[in-house]
C-alpha cells in the first residue's frame, strides 16, 4: 500500500474531542486538526487545488514559475505541489511570519522575498503588490492570488465541508474557524449549510483586523481601529473575494495574549501542538460558547478547525522570552520583604 506522491496525503485529517479546556460546557466540542496534513497545515488543501485549476486552464505550463503572497503554510502547500509536478516558486511573506516558516518554504527550494508588513495593501513594498509586480514581470508564471482565487474556497467545499460532515454523521450543528483569506470558513460554511441550513458558523478575528468590524458594522468602522497584531496568519488589512459573510452567523474577537495562552494550554491540557492561530480560534470559540451556553445542549456538536502546526512558533509562542517580551507572559514575581524562603 503506498501513495504516488506526497500530495495523495493531503485531507481526511482527524477530529479530536476536547477533554479538558471544555469540561464545563453542555455540548461536544471537537477539533479538526489540520497539522496531520502533509505540509502541516490547512493550505495544502488549496495549493493542490488552485494548480490543479490553473493546469486545466493552461495558465500554468511545464517549466513555470509559482508566484504568491503567502504568510508561510500557502507558499509550504504549493511548493509540495511544485516539487510533484516540475515548477518553481516564488513567494512574498511579510517580515512578521515567523522565521521557522521562511526556512521551511526555502528548504522546499522556493525563493522567499521577505516585505514590510507595515505598510499599506497597495503600497508598492506591501507582499500582495511585490507578487503582483513579479507575476508580470517574469514569463510562464501563475500567480494563484489567493485571496481572491475561487479555487481557495472551493478546495474546503470539496473536502473540508465533506469530511466535516462524514466525520460527524451529519451530527456537526456548529463550525468555528478564524479567516485569513477566509477560504476555509467560506467554502466549509458553504457546504455544511446546504447538508443541514441549521448549523451556525462563527468566525474568530484578531484585534486589529478587518473582518469582525466589517461583519458587525457594514464597512463603517474607525480606520484607527486596524492596526498591526502579532497572530499570524489570520485576520487581514484587506476584505478578500473569498469572504463571504453572509453565510457567517456571528464574528468574536480575541487579543493576541489570549491566542498566544490559549495556544499554549492547547499543546499543555489537550496534546494538541497547534499554532498561534489554533489557539485564537479555540479561545474565540470557548468565549461564544460560554456566552451561549443557555442555549447549548449535549446533542450540539461543535468543531473548530485548528489550521497548524506548533513546531513553526517554537521561537515565539513557545519560548518564554519572547512571550515575556510582549507581555503574554507574566514576569517571575520579586521577592519582597514579607516572603519566607525555606
Ligand atoms: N491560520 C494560519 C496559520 C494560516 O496560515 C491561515 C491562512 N493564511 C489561516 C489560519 C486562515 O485560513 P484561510 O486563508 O482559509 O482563511
Amino acid at each position: 500500500m503506498w501513495h504516488d506522491s506526497i500530495l495523495d496525503t493531503i485531507g481526511n485529517t482527524p477530529l479530536v474531542r476536547l477533554n479538558a479546556l471544555a469540561s464545563d460546557l453542555p455540548c461536544t466540542v471537537l477539533a479538526k486538526v489540520e497539522f496531520f496534513n502533509p505540509g502541516a497545515s490547512v493550505k495544502d488543501r488549496i495549493g493542490l487545488a488552485m494548480v490543479d485549476d490553473a493546469e486545466r486552464k493552461g495558465l500554468l505550463k511545464p517549466g513555470g514559475t509559482i508566484i504568491e503572497g503567502t504568510s508561510g503554510n500557502t507558499g509550504f502547500g504549493l511548493a509540495l505541489v511544485a516539487i510533484a509536478r516540475g515548477y518553481s516558486c516564488i513567494f512574498t511573506t511579510t517580515d512578521k511570519q515567523s522565521q521557522a516558516k521562511i526556512d521551511s518554504l526555502r528548504a522546499l527550494g522556493a525563493e522567499v522575498i521577505v516585505c514590510p508588513t507595515a505598510v499599506a495593501p497597495e503600497d508598492p513594498r506591501s507582499y500582495y503588490s511585490v507578487a503582483k509586480r513579479l507575476s508580470e514581470e517574469i514569463p510562464n508564471s501563475f500567480y494563484p492570488n489567493q485571496y481572491d482565487h475561487p479555487a481557495n474556497a472551493q478546495a474546503h467545499y470539496d473536502s473540508t465541508g465533506p469530511e466535516l460532515w462524514e466525520q460527524t454523521e451529519g451530527r456537526i450543528t456548529h463550525f468555528i474557524a478564524g479567516a485569513g483569506t477566509g477560504g476555509t470558513i467560506s467554502g466549509t460554511t458553504r457546504y455544511l449549510k446546504e447538508q443541514n441550513p441549521a448549523v451556525k458558523s462563527i468566525g474568530v478575528d484578531p484585534y486589529g483586523s478587518v473582518y469582525y468590524k466589517y461583519f458587525h458594522s457594514g464597512g463603517e468602522f474607525d480606520e484607527a481601529e486596524i492596526f498591526p497584531y502579532l497572530t499570524e496568519g489570520v485576520g487581514e488589512d484587506i476584505l478578500a473575494g473569498n469572504m463571504d459573510f453572509s453565510l457567517l452567523d456571528d464574528y468574536v474577537r480575541v487579543t493576541d495574549k489570549e491566542a498566544m495562552q490559549m495556544t499554549r494550554r492547547l499543546a499543555k491540557e489537550e496534546g494538541l501542538f497547534v499554532g498561534q492561530s489554533c489557539g485564537m480560534a479555540m479561545a474565540g470559540a470557548l468565549d461564544w460558547m460560554r456566552d451561549h451556553a443557555g442555549e447549548l445542549t449535549p446533542e450540539d456538536v461543535v468543531v473548530v478547525l485548528l489550521p497548524d502546526n506548533g513546531f513553526r512558533y517554537l521561537a515565539k509562542t513557545f519560548n518564554d522570552d519572547w512571550m515575556r517580551q510582549h507581555g503574554f507572559l507574566e514576569a517571575p514575581r520579586a521577592l519582597t520583604a514579607g516572603d519566607v524562603l525555606v
